[in-house]
């Protein structure tokens, strides 16, 4: 890895650059009073002072709705596959966000391969900026600020200046196309103590380690918290929807009239849908909003950890902020903990 800076007022130079460069460049853009990631086609649209998107930047690794195959009907089956990938930059990710796609990385194209996944991450460029926190963010708590890994450039706001971290030879393409200089300790240090400040921040925390929750865990599958969240829970799926860490999709296909021909394709789909684990004969399997929320909070701190050793949130905060019912995983983290502690 190496470690530039640039003034920042090149960044719009920079970002220029990268939109004559590459066929499609993603950044956060305000949307009402939200951000969103969303094509640009001007520097002056982009807005690096957000604390999160509304959808993470993986709409643009697996997108919502994915055409898989176009199928006709005739005699000979005959199938045409959809896939058309083009390079892309996605800016301005947060660190919670590039750990979420190394995780989805690690699900996609490690454990399984998942060819359309592997298509668009190979033609994905990924530029990360550091972030500061709400009240609905609890990174601090589930990872390490300090993102080392995952990203292309990686870019630290010092005020008038800006560090980047290089870990690709594309990314050093991308920051030979303006005037940079090797940053020196005085700026690496000055990195930590902004590191050190962004920790402090954060008013949410879980508790204990939440590499610990496994343990927690044991002996809590009718702990009366499912119950108490179950209750306010209304089963809208907003949380899996927005969550950077989810990857569940549902498959259909959908016929022409004339019943000749038609298209399969893939949606996002989660857990948290009361329809969700619905089989044949009517049987649902996890039919009550309790086992739903319990079956979510297992996979992110519980069931990846066993299979990846990973823990499967980032603390983006993103499923808390848009819950109507406000239900949050920390809540429950530290109520199933509080009971190891007494
Ligand atoms: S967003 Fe809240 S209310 Fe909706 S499914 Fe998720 S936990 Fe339940
Ligand atoms: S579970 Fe919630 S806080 Fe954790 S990564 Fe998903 S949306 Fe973010």
């Amino acid at each position: 890895m190496k470690q530039f800076i640039f003034q920042k007022s090149r960044m719009k130079e920079l970002i220029s650059y990268l939109i004559s460069a590459y066929p499609s460049v993603y950044a956060p853009v305000p949307r009402g009073k939200h951000f969103v990631f969303d094509k640009i086609a001007d520097a002056s649209n982009v807005e690096f002072k957000y604390i999160r998107t509304i959808l993470p930047p993986k709409k643009y690794l697996m997108p919502q709705h994915e055409a898989l195959v176009n199928f006709t009907l005739t005699e000979n089956l005959e199938f045409k596959e959809e896939l058309v990938t083009d390079r892309q930059v996605i800016l301005g990710v947060r660190p919670g966000d590039i750990r979420a796609i190394k995780l989805l990385d690690d699900v996609m194209m490690n454990r399984n391969k998942d060819r359309n996944y592997i298509a668009r991450r190979e033609n994905t460029v990924i530029i990360g900026i550091d972030g500061i926190p709400d009240e609905y963010s609890y990174e601090d708590s589930v990872m390490d600020l300090k993102v080392e890994e995952g990203f292309d450039l990686f870019m630290t706001d010092l005020g008038n200046m800006i560090l980047v971290d290089v870990a690709t030879e594309e990314g050093m393409k991308i920051i030979n196309s303006i005037e940079h200089e090797p940053a020196t300790e005085r700026y690496l240090n000055l990195r930590e103590n902004i590191l050190n400040s962004q920790r402090e921040m954060f008013t949410a925390r879980i508790d204990i380690q939440a590499k610990l929750l496994p343990l927690v865990l044991e002996g809590k599958w009718n702990h009366p918290i499912w119950e108490e969240m179950g209750r306010k829970c209304l089963s809208c799926g907003q949380c899996i929807l927005v969550c950077p860490t989810c990857y569940c999709f549902n498959v259909t296909d959908d016929m022409a009239l004339s019943m000749e021909e038609g298209t399969r394709t893939r949606h996002w789909d989660g857990c948290q849908l009361a329809d969700f684990t619905l089989v044949g004969h009517g049987e649902n399997f996890r039919d009550n909003a309790a086992a739903r929320i319990r079956h979510r909070f297992h996979r992110k701190f519980k069931y990846h950890l066993d299979v990846f050793s990973e823990i499967f949130c980032t603390g983006c905060g993103r499923c808390w902020e848009t819950c109507p019912s406000e239900i949050n995983l920390v809540e429950i983290a530290n109520a199933l903990s509080s009971e190891e502690v007494e």
